[in-house]
């Protein structure tokens, strides 16, 4: 069977149990609501309040978590399922029903003097960091009216502002010339055309591309304008200094951390700058690579593999490095946890859902027999064993702060390569090199353009708006910056800020660096598995089940390595340059 069994959930929508929960879900809603209208009035009593309120809350999140992943699941492999529709719809429409309570709740818990009284009962002292993060959540809340304001606000403002501009992207064409025809096509079509093996279609479709932009690009940076522009008010009026200080609060990230971090990459970008150049002499090109050519395909990899073929692969690499892993992927196969094939009114993409409270996971992939197939699938069951190694901490626990959220699932990707890599053909090994390293030079280095790039509009948005000669300035300056000689600065991408949906979120901003900081958190770890051995396995598996407990920059402390600290880094960054170095060997 290629589809997964969503059974151990619930049988049906119109089965009693899920009938039964949903029922149930909202009951505990409402009563949860009422009850710290009543109860959190005054701060007597409180230790016993919190644990009142922990308890109530856990079973929301847990039966909230049951019917909501049923829906969600089912809604992504049937697209036209109605009754899947309307209960996702419906738990969402609920779950939100639980702000008031949880802001109530957070105030009361920024109302006491200090945790120390609350802390004593076994309960709260699970689950100490939780509530802390609650109680400084509390310290940027403004008052009621001001925080019904601005969430009404929104609705109108930001949210409709991002919609607007997936809609005029949605609907973006250009034209280019194949074949003496002139073909109208939409922009991700375009985009895509930058992995043909063909370089004339790849420079027509980056010249196509280009020229498509101007049709929308003052909406999009009215778009761009707006968004920044609110979230700048809002965090001011939270009493933040930098909009930076509001993510990095999010992410569960300190300063010291962040900067050191950066300070790596920012060390660090000749090295990627040497595999562009290195690329662009093996397309032909002179001095720096031409943006369109940046993910050209290097070498060759035309083999396919069935999904046995596929499992038995990734059962063999797991099983070498480690017992539990492979037993993990064993019965993810073996009690249909995976959902491999694409068909009609299933989406794209992949992921992997988390089923706490029944201990397991689910996976949607679209398997298509190629290499990068078996590592998307790795990918996943990493988040599988991440999810395994919190089955038994409390549900608000069993998190992960988005900077090292994908630490497993990278881990994983790894492991896979570099098993592979020796098996494989030189031309093979070489595709599957390039595109790993091309995926790293833009988790590293376009990644910091797009950090160099936010952060500068942030800077001038404070000023005032910005106009679309300016953003593509700034655009520009941020490539020429992060890239260096690597690129060729005749061809860059001037409207990358347009295209880019990450710049959109009103809730989140600077949505960039997370994904440099986990590339290289899970590339740290996977040094130190190369220096230590198995002696590594006890320690990452502790580490894994403790991300929902630790601020980033903490959490170290566990494998005994101080995140502050550039050492640690610098191995990850050390790891990224050998492969680069291996790549260009086997072209030279
Ligand atoms: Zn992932």
């Amino acid at each position: 069977m290629m589809e997964w069994d969503l059974t151990p959930l619930y049988a049906s929508f119109d089965s009693p149990e899920f009938q039964r929960d949903i029922k149930r879900f909202e009951e505990l809603i409402k009563d949860l609501v009422k009850w710290t209208e009543e109860s959190l009035k005054d701060t007597e009593d409180a230790p016993r309040k919190v644990e009142e309120f922990l308890r109530r809350y856990i079973e929301i999140e847990e039966i909230g978590e049951k019917v909501g992943h049923y829906a969600f699941l089912t809604m992504s492999v049937e697209a036209d399922n109605e009754d899947a529709a309307t209960y996702a719809d419906r738990v969402q429409v609920l779950a939100s029903l639980l702000t008031p309570a949880m802001v109530r709740f957070e105030r009361f818990l920024a109302s006491l003097e200090s945790l120390d009284e609350v802390l004593k009962t076994p309960l709260a002292k699970e689950h100490e960091y939780w509530l802390r993060k609650r109680r400084e959540h509390a310290r940027r809340l403004l008052t009621e009216k001001e925080e019904e304001v601005i969430a009404h606000m929104k609705t109108t403002g930001g949210y409709s502002w991002s919609r607007l501009r997936g809609t005029v992207t949605a609907k973006l064409t250009g034209t280019i010339e194949i074949d003496g025809e002139e073909k109208e096509m939409s922009i991700n079509a375009l985009r895509n055309m930058a992995y043909d093996k063909d370089p004339e279609i790849r420079r027509k479709a980056y010249e196509a591309e280009l020229a498509a932009y101007p049709k929308v690009e003052d909406t999009v940076a009215s778009a761009l304008n707006s968004i920044k522009g609110e979230y700048l008010f809002i965090t001011r009026r939270r009493g933040y200094s930098d909009p930076l200080d509001a993510t990095l609060e999010y992410m569960h990230l300190d300063r010291d951390t962040f900067e050191t971090v950066m300070g790596v990459i920012r060390e660090n970008l000749d090295v990627f700058r040497k595999y562009l150049r290195h690329k662009a002499k093996l397309l032909g090109h002179e001095g720096g690579l031409p943006w369109y050519d940046l993910f050209a395909p290097i070498g060759k990899f035309d083999r396919k593999y069935t999904i046995d073929e596929a499992k038995d692969f990734i059962l063999s690499v797991f099983k070498q490095f480690d017992e539990e892993l492979y037993g993990l992927a064993r019965r993810a196969f073996e009690e249909k946890w995976i959902d491999y094939t694409p068909r009609k009114g299933k989406r794209g993409g992949a992921f992997c859902a988390k089923l706490h409270t029944i201990g397991q996971s689910r996976i949607m992939a679209n398997f298509d027999g190629s290499f990068d197939g078996i590592t998307t699938l790795a990918h996943e069951l990493g988040h599988a064993f991440h999810n395994y190694n919190q089955r038994n901490e409390s549900i608000l626990n069993a998190t992960s702060p988005m900077p090292i959220a994908e630490t497993a699932s990278i881990f994983n990707e790894v492991l896979v390569i570099e098993k592979t890599l020796p098996t494989l053909e030189k031309d093979e090994q070489v595709f599957v090199l390039e595109k790993d390293i091309s995926g790293n030079t833009q988790v590293i280095v376009d990644i910091m353009s797009r950090f160099i790039f936010e952060s500068e509009v942030f800077r001038r948005r404070a000023q005032g708006v910005i106009s679309v000669a300016g953003l593509k300035e700034i655009m520009l300056n941020a490539q020429k910056e992060a890239y260096g000689d690597g690129l060729d600065h005749e061809h860059l991408h001037p409207y990358m800020w347009l295209i880019k949906p990450h710049y959109y979120s009103p809730d989140l901003h600077f949505y960039n660096f997370p994904y440099a900081f986990g590339l290289l958190f899970s590339r740290g770890l996977y040094a130190m598995y190369k220096r230590e051995g198995k002696e590594f396995i006890p320690k990452y598996k502790e580490l894994l089940r403790n991300t929902g407990k630790y601020d980033v920059g903490d959490i170290g402390s566990i494998i005994g390595v101080d995140l502050r600290e550039r050492s640690f880094w610098q191995a990850s960054m050390e790891g990224l340059a050998e492969e680069i170095e291996r790549f260009i060997v086997l072209t030279s």
